[in-house]
């Protein structure tokens, strides 16, 4: 059973798409820029020292774009505090009151997260328009399955895809008649099937970048697969140029659960990649002990090497042909191979050591 290759997918395979490009502080999203990963905050935003606490696990994981809810002005004025000692790009997640837009714009916040629909009529739109371009902040339009126009919803006879991405339509035209086109777009329902088929159908008439997600995925491992599987969906047809991976519990995780993502579909590196048979009735090792452990050294690692852990020798190698490196033990012995040839037989207690050692030089290399 060989691996498959984890390169990114040839574009021929993805429905053809050319996004523009949306700076949100730093960070690029769209064009020929990776998928980059974001999160949200848990902490209630008014309390800065726990919110910032939250940030920097955030930031250390990896995330590159963070959210934080404003529902009320004591959190729009936290947002200053905040703002001003971290240095990854801060959105606000504002709903039904343009004044906390305005307020958290002020605030130095780097991007808006709001509903055009919901946030007040036509004129208070206009002026958070306005903030957001003289502080050359974008707006991100979320439309969610769960809250949208009842006149749209009855139209399409519930929250379908197509009536996810006629909210999104109408919403964005807009903010195109206003003459503003800093935004990203995002169309989340917590049914993979309408939350791919909602992008698709905006993603095929639309080029500013999207954000994706599968809303209220859940939690553990439930949330994990199920978000995985409508990533997948989508980034591997072209569609998604940053994503959030929405679970209950600890954002860390989202990170993790994220980049395991875009690493699985070879959308990005995150350092080295390891790589375990399933085992079967000849495996002679401790695979999950060992891949664990492997694991762990490698965590600094900057490579991007596919580390293949292999539990028998015989088919070991040959299975993993595909890996950069790899071992294989059994019988008190330990290979270990490149490409799938065996380079080196080591005592099996010291495979672990000598497979370190190998990607350890090859990074030097
Ligand atoms: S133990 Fe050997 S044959 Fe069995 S799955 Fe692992 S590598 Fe393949």
């Amino acid at each position: 059973m060989p691996f498959s290759s984890s390169e990114k997918l040839p574009e021929k395979f993805k429905i053809e798409r050319r996004v523009r490009t949306v700076e949100i502080g730093d960070l690029k999203i769209g064009g020929d820029h990776p998928v980059s990963i974001q999160s949200m905050t848990t902490t209630s935003t008014a309390d800065v020292e726990k919110t910032l606490a939250q940030i920097k696990k955030l930031d250390e994981a990896g995330c590159e774009l963070i959210r934080l809810a404003v529902p009320s002005s004591e959190a729009a004025r936290a947002l200053s505090s905040i703002s001003s000692a971290v240095d990854v790009p801060l959105m606000a997640d504002i709903h039904f009151n343009h004044r906390l837009a305005l307020k958290s714009l002020e605030a130095g916040i780097d991007g808006l997260r709001i509903n055009p629909g919901n946030i007040g009529g036509r004129s208070e739109v206009r002026e958070v328009v306005r903030a957001c371009q003289n502080r050359g902040a974008p707006i991100r339009v979320g439309v969610n399955s769960g809250s949208l126009e009842d006149e749209i919803r009855e139209k399409h006879g519930g929250p379908t895809a197509e009536a996810m991405a006629e909210s999104a339509a109408r919403q964005v035209d807009f903010l195109q008649e206003l003459g503003f086109e800093d935004y990203l777009v995002s169309l989340k329902s917590t049914d993979v099937n309408t939350n791919t088929a909602a992008n698709l159908i905006f993603a095929q008439k639309y080029d500013c970048p999207l954000h994706i997600g599968i809303t209220e995925a859940g939690f553990g491992r439930s949330g994990e697969i199920k978000s995985a599987v409508g990533m997948a969906s989508l980034l591997s047809r072209g569609v998604g140029d940053t994503m959030r991976i929405s679970l209950t519990g600890d954002p860390v995780r989202e990170i993790e659960v994220g980049r395991k993502i875009l690493a699985s579909l070879g959308e990005r590196s995150f350092g080295p990649e390891v790589i375990s048979c399933p085992t079967c009735g000849r495996t002679e090792i401790d695979i999950e002990k060992i891949a664990a452990e492997i694991k762990k050294a490698l965590q600094n690692f900057s490579s991007e090497l596919k580390v293949a852990v292999m539990g028998c020798s015989v088919n070991g190698p040959g299975e993993a042909s595909q890996a950069d490196i790899g071992l294989a033990g059994g019988r008190g012995t330990g290979l270990i191979f490149k490409e799938g040839e065996v380079i080196k037989k080591v005592p099996e207690e010291e495979m672990i050591k000598a497979l370190l050692q190998e990607i350890k030089q090859m990074e030097c290399d």
